[in-house]
Order: C-alpha cells, then sequence, then structure tokens
C-alpha cells in the first residue's frame, strides 16, 4: 500500500533482506497467483526467493522505479508492510541505498555503450548546422 509520501512501487526498500527467509509465505497466500518458480521451500515451509540480496521478483521498470513483479498477488507479509510505517521507515533508512543502486545499475543497463577509445566522431548530416534564415522579401 502507497501513501501520499511513499511510493511503494518505486522504492523497494523493503524487498530487501539478509537471509533466504526473508518473506515467509503464509496459509491465505494460497489463493494468490504467486508462481511456485518464484519461491523456494526451506524446512517444510514456502519462502519468496531471494536473489542478489532481494526478493527475486524486485525489478526495474524502464522509467526507473523498483516494483514487484507480481504487485497485485503479493504475500501477505508484504501488504502487512504499511507504507511510512516504522518498519517501512527503517527499510528505506537501511536499505533504500541498496534500492537505489539496483535502480542505477538497472539503468546502466539501458543505456548504449559508449564508442570504444579512438573512434572517429560519427557525422549526423545537419546536425550542428544553423537554421536556414527566412526569405528576404523585397520592399515596393
Ligand atoms: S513479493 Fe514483491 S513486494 Fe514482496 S518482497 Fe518480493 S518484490 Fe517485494
Amino acid at each position: 500500500m502507497s501513501s501520499p509520501t511513499f511510493d511503494c512501487t518505486a522504492c523497494g526498500a523493503c524487498c530487501f533482506g539478509g537471509h533466504d527467509r526473508y518473506v515467509a509465505l503464509l496459509p491465505e497466500d494460497r489463493g494468490r497467483a504467486i508462481p511456485a518458480s518464484a519461491t523456494t521451500e526451506i524446512e517444510g515451509r514456502r519462502y519468496m526467493s531471494m536473489a542478489c540480496g532481494h526478493c527475486a521478483q524486485l525489478t526495474v521498470t524502464a522509467e526507473g522505479a523498483t516494483l514487484c513483479a507480481i504487485y497485485e498477488d503479493r504475500p501477505t507479509a508484504c501488504r502487512a508492510f504499511r507504507a511510512g510505517s516504522f518498519e517501512c521507515l527503517k527499510a528505506r533508512q537501511h536499505r533504500g541505498h541498496e534500492a537505489e543502486a539496483l535502480r542505477a545499475f538497472a539503468m546502466a543497463q539501458t543505456q548504449p555503450a559508449p564508442p570504444p577509445p579512438g573512434t572517429a566522431p560519427v557525422m549526423v548530416p545537419g546536425a550542428g548546422m544553423a537554421p536556414p534564415e527566412a526569405p528576404v522579401i523585397p520592399s515596393p
């Protein structure tokens, strides 16, 4: 859930966790469309799979926002995490920089690679030229 101040579909700080049992699935999650491939079983209980220190379902959109890939079907534990709550503020304080780094890394991957050193600049016809001047109309 989002608040006017905190946007749960752009932050992602609370999706970072340091262990594989960070997001436990509860019995009420059985009715949710959570792909089995997004979860892992540890000692008889199911958890959201983690990758690189965050839930593997955390993605970065083309606009550069961190967003849960299964947001509409996210587990009960995630839904209980209220925007602006004490836990939310703690997550932003301790994990916000990791979410920011993930966004920056993902956006850097979408940028075209710079040309190799020594490559001649590409000339684009018309680039850098002054616009044509307006025609001069002789006075009568
Ligand atoms: S299921 Fe979605 S909201 Fe929950 S921790 Fe994973 S990415 Fe975050």
